[in-house]
């Protein structure tokens, strides 16, 4: 088990998986997200959760698959 941790942390540092923490759901790059001010849809993890129109930023990210909210900063594995 441990084994295994190690040789993926040395394949795959930088390489940061985004899923949703509560059904694991992965984002694959549309743009699904939409800001309710500027009506801009972009993909959420691009930017950070920010509007790349306008200056609006979120601190919870909605789950396309589940629906359900989580902080943005939980949607990166690490
Ligand atoms: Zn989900
Ligand atoms: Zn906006």
């Amino acid at each position: 088990m441990s084994k295994a941790i190690q040789s993926e942390k040395a394949t795959k540092k930088k390489q940061q998986r985004i899923r949703c923490p509560i059904c694991g759901w992965q984002p694959d790059g549309k743009p699904y997200w939409a800001c309710e001010k500027c009506l801009t849809t972009f993909d959420t993890f691009k930017t950070h959760a920010h509007c790349p129109t306008c200056d609006n930023s979120w601190h919870y990210t909605q789950c396309i698959a589940c629906h359900k909210q989580s902080p943005h900063d939980k949607w990166y594995e690490n």
